[in-house]
């Protein structure tokens, strides 16, 4: 299945200059869905994978697709403030200013091998952000994996100088 196709990019947005790769056509095709979710399942299946960490908000939708098709937990990584318990807290850089991301601090343990889902790496600081909050528990993580990788703005890369194993379903040129 071409699942680049169901991509709508849209210049310009939420400012000028990008080009934002909109996931939301892809999600109104059912048939891709079922094409992603089995992807995963075969590239997991075996693989002692315990359970799925999928970043706020559109790592949520893969993130537990793929749990559920793995009949695994799904671990959210809560944007500040949403997660009403005891949390990890990661501060990372965005272009402009900081943000943070969250987990319960008992959502996982030692023993856990965790994969990591969003839809997109663009710099990466977002994925980064959330490989140090897994470490908290020292878990290890199995790989990092994406729908979309933006190659040339190094956020693989960045991963892969950190020894992260990363994935990811296309790659589009250009920022
Ligand atoms: P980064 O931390 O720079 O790797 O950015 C990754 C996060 O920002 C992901 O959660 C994406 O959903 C979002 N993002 C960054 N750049 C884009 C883009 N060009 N199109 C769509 N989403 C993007």
């Amino acid at each position: 299945m071409n699942l680049k196709s169901l991509i709508r990019t849209v210049p310009n947005y939420p400012k000028q200059g990008i080009l934002f790769r909109d996931i939301s056509t892809l999600l109104y095709n059912g048939k891709a869905l079922k094409y992603i979710a089995n992807l995963y399942y075969n590239r997991y299946k075996d693989k002692n994978i315990t359970c799925i960490a999928g970043i706020e908000a559109r790592g949520f939708i893969f993130g537990a697709i793929i749990a559920e098709k793995l009949g695994i937990p799904f671990i959210p990584i809560r944007k500040k403030g949403k997660l009403p318990c005891k949390v990890f807290s990661e501060e990372y850089s965005l272009e402009y200013g900081v943000d943070t991301l969250e987990i319960d601090v008992n959502a996982i343990d030692e023993h856990s091998s965790v994969v990591i889902i969003d839809d997109l790496i663009a710099t990466g600081g977002t994925a980064l952000a959330s490989t140090n909050l897994i470490k908290n528990f020292n878990a290890s993580i199995y790989e990092c994996s994406f729908l979309i990788n933006l190659p040339e703005l190094g956020g693989a890369k960045t991963l892969e100088i950190n020894n992260f194993k990363v994935h990811a379903l296309m790659e589009f040129k250009g920022k």
